[in-house]
C-alpha cells in the first residue's frame, strides 16, 4: 500500500496530500499519518498503545485539529472552504503544540479550497512552521494548485489496495527497464501491457508518478537514474494522466511509454 512509504522513512515531511478516490481509504492514510505526527513512543510509530495514540483513536487529541467545509443555517455543507478558514489556521500555525511534540493540521475534502484559500494555505507551506504538518486530503490532488501539490509530499491510494500494489509492481518494472536503457525490453513491456483497460492504466501512470517522486525524494531506489530523468518521468506520467482523462486510448498511452528514454528526450 502507497502509505507504507511513510512507515519506512524515518523522518517526516512537513506537508502532505492524502489522496485517494475512496473517502474509507483516504479517513485511513489520515489516521495512519496523524498518528505516526503525534505518536510519542520510542520505537516504530505509531505504537497505538501511548497515550497520544490512544487519545488520537478516541478523537480528543488537543494536537490534531481538523478542517472540513462549513455546514451552513440550513445544515448543508457548503460548496467550498473559503479563505478565513484557512487564514484562521495559519494565524495559529506557530502556537505551539499542546501535548504531542508536533501538531497537525488536517484539511478534509481539501478539492474544495478555493483559490484564495488554497494560496493562504501556501504561506504554511513556504515557511513551515517548525512543529506543524499539515496534510491535505483529498479525492482529487489535481484540483490543487501547482504552487501548493510541488511543496508536498504526494501519497495516493487507489480504492482498492491490491490494484494500487500491481500498480506499484508495474511501475517499478517499467522504470527499471527505462533505467536499464534497453529498448527492446521497454518497447516489449509496453506490448505487453497496451491492452489494460482504462482504470488500470489510470492507476499505472498514477504509481508510476508516485514512484518517480519517491525516488526524487530518495524513499525508494533509483536503478540509477538521475534528478532530471526522474523529473522526466514524472511529466510523462503527468502527461499520460492528462491524456487518460480526455479519454485518449491506452495502446496511444503505452506509445509514448515506449519512447521515453532516460536521457530526457521525448
Ligand atoms: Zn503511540
Amino acid at each position: 500500500m502507497a502509505f507504507d512509504q511513510l512507515a519506512d522513512k524515518r523522518r517526516l515531511s512537513h506537508a502532505y496530500i492524502l489522496s485517494s478516490p475512496s473517502p474509507e481509504k483516504q479517513a485511513e492514510m489520515e489516521r495512519e499519518l496523524a498518528a505516526a505526527v503525534l505518536c510519542s513512543a520510542g520505537g516504530d510509530k505509531p505504537c497505538n498503545n501511548c497515550r497520544d495514540c490512544r487519545k488520537l483513536a478516541g478523537g480528543i487529541h488537543p494536537d490534531a485539529v481538523y478542517v472540513r467545509p462549513l455546514v451552513d443555517d440550513k445544515g448543508r455543507e457548503k460548496a467550498e472552504i473559503g479563505v478565513a478558514q484557512i487564514r484562521q489556521l495559519v494565524a495559529e500555525a506557530h502556537v505551539l503544540p499542546n501535548e504531542a511534540e508536533r501538531k497537525i493540521y488536517i484539511i478534509q475534502q481539501a478539492e474544495k479550497l478555493n483559490t484564495e484559500a488554497q494560496n493562504a494555505a501556501l504561506k504554511l507551506l513556504e515557511e513551515p512552521p517548525a512543529r506543524l504538518v499539515l496534510a491535505l486530503c483529498t479525492s482529487n490532488a489535481r484540483a490543487l494548485l501547482p504552487t501548493v501539490r510541488s511543496r508536498c509530499v504526494e501519497i495516493t491510494a487507489a480504492a482498492d489496495t491490491r490494484e494500487d500494489e500491481q500498480g506499484a509492481k508495474l511501475a517499478r518494472s517499467y522504470i527499471k527497464r527505462v533505467a536499464d536503457k534497453n529498448a527492446w525490453e521497454l518497447c516489449a513491456f509496453c506490448t505487453e501491457n497496451e491492452d489494460m483497460d482504462t482504470a488500470t492504466a489510470k492507476i499505472f501512470v498514477e504509481s508510476l508518478k508516485n514512484c518517480a517522486v519517491d525516488m526524487m525524494s530518495g524513499r525508494q531506489e533509483t536503478f540509477g537514474l538521475d534528478g532530471s530523468s526522474l523529473m522526466a518521468l514524472c511529466r510523462l506520467a503527468e502527461k499520460c494522466e492528462d491524456y487518460l482523462m480526455v479519454n485518449t486510448g491506452v495502446k496511444h498511452i503505452f506509445g509514448l511509454l515506449a519512447a521515453f528514454s532516460a536521457s530526457g528526450e521525448e
